[in-house]
């Protein structure tokens, strides 16, 4: 059965700030990877030309992480609320159904975890709505034979607090018990760094900063149905 991996999120640099590693090592594993961002990133900066400016940094880190594809949705940066969630869904499924086409097979969608990681909206409502469509996707995509959901989130060693210095409330790490997955990404670690170089709009040097060692492990939750 074909495999393939599918990361969606909110903003064009959360795929490589966030899943670089993963991203790289699947693809490695020959794995094909693709991305989907929802938002234009417009709220990133003061450049009159921000948007611009991002998607060709998101077309450079696609290149870098050797994505087999990705997509962005085109909604505004900060605008996915609830009246949006719907147009959102309809636009996200009909990425999918592209990306998969009529081929049977396994895909393992990644996305934030439910508290968006830090706390951003637009991240929270990634993760909603790619549980929505998760849950939904007898119905919605059909043509996917086997899925798995990877919400991916930080360890309480990346993030031991909540960070107060950022604009929205950011919790803090996740305990090892809640983590399914760990994955070792630091075979892959020079693409991610230069993933996340590519986004030189967004302060990469920040992440960077974090260090090697935190950098090279990136976790996962695996979604279980609610009780
Ligand atoms: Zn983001």
């Amino acid at each position: 059965m074909n495999k393939i991996v599918i990361g969606i999120f909110a903003h064009p640099d959360d795929e490589s700030f966030g899943t670089g590693g993963s991203l790289a090592l699947y693809k490695k594993q020959g794995i094909p990877t693709y991305v989907i961002t929802a938002t234009d990133g417009v709220l990133g900066g003061e450049d009159k030309n921000i948007v611009q400016v991002r998607k060709e940094e998101l077309n450079k880190a696609s290149k870098i992480l050797q994505l087999s594809g990705h997509y962005e949705l085109g909604f505004a940066d900060g605008s996915l609320s609830n009246n949006m969630y719907q147009k959102v869904l309809s636009k996200l499924v009909a990425q999918v159904k592209e990306i998969v086409g009529s081929e049977p097979g396994e895909v393992t969608f990644i996305t934030f975890d439910r508290t968006g990681i830090t706390g951003h909206l637009d991240h929270i409502a990634m993760s909603m709505i790619t549980t929505y469509l998760y849950q939904h996707l007898d119905k919605l995509v059909p043509s996917i034979a086997k899925a798995q959901l990877h919400y991916f989130c930080l360890s309480k060693e990346q993030r031991p607090k909540s960070d107060k210095t950022y604009f929205v409330y950011c919790p803090c790490g996740c305990d090892e018990d809640e983590i399914d997955i760990s994955l070792d990404v630091s075979s892959v670690l020079d693409i991610k760094k230069r993933a996340i170089l590519a986004h030189a709009s967004q302060n990469p040097k920040a992440i960077l900063a974090s260090g090697d060692k935190l950098l090279a492990t990136e976790h996962f939750i695996i979604y279980k149905d609610d009780k």
